[in-house]
């Protein structure tokens, strides 16, 4: 017979967490840096990955399950990324394109985003790392970097 213990169970077993919807004021908060990179940080991002996918997103921002912490996990077209602390460092040409986003049901605006970022960020176990990317998954980047200043997509688009 094995009997999980709480804490097997809170390490082994991705939760879905809940997402925070606007107006919700968490959204509007300015994340801080991570400094700790310990077993409950990894926790936390795989729990989010796993929130993201059950809600059929593609990128999810800490803010958005209320962890005012600046970290941003996405996965598209196969690729995973996990950010932490990122910051862009260089952006170049713009598109528009339309954007949806989890804590914003039903709502869908042009926005207007650089269409090459560089990024300067860190790995979920805190090893600094840079990163070029264009095209779509730089769209999400520069969505979920959003989130982390509290900014959201309604933000770039007048409203009626
Ligand atoms: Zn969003």
């Amino acid at each position: 017979m094995w009997v999980a213990s709480n804490s097997d169970l809170r390490y082994n077993f991705p939760m879905i967490l809940q997402v925070r919807m606007f107006p919700d004021p968490v959204l509007r908060q300015v994340c801080e840096p991570v400094t700790v990179f310990d077993a409950a940080f990894l926790k936390t991002v795989n729990d989010m990955f796993e929130t993201m996918h059950y809600f059929k997103g593609v990128g999810l921002a800490a803010s958005q399950v209320g962890i005012l912490k600046q970290f941003l996990v996405l996965e598209y077209e196969g690729r995973r990324l996990i950010l932490t602390n990122p910051v862009i460092t260089a952006s170049f040409g713009s598109t528009v394109e339309e954007e949806g986003c989890l804590s914003l049901p039903n709502v869908r605006v042009p926005v207007t985003r650089a269409h090459k970022v560089e990024v300067s960020a860190v790995s979920k176990v805190g090893k600094p790392f840079k990163l070029k990317e264009k095209g779509f998954i730089a769209r999400i980047i520069q969505h979920e970097i959003d989130h982390l200043h509290g900014r959201l997509i309604t933000d770039h688009t007048p409203l009626p």
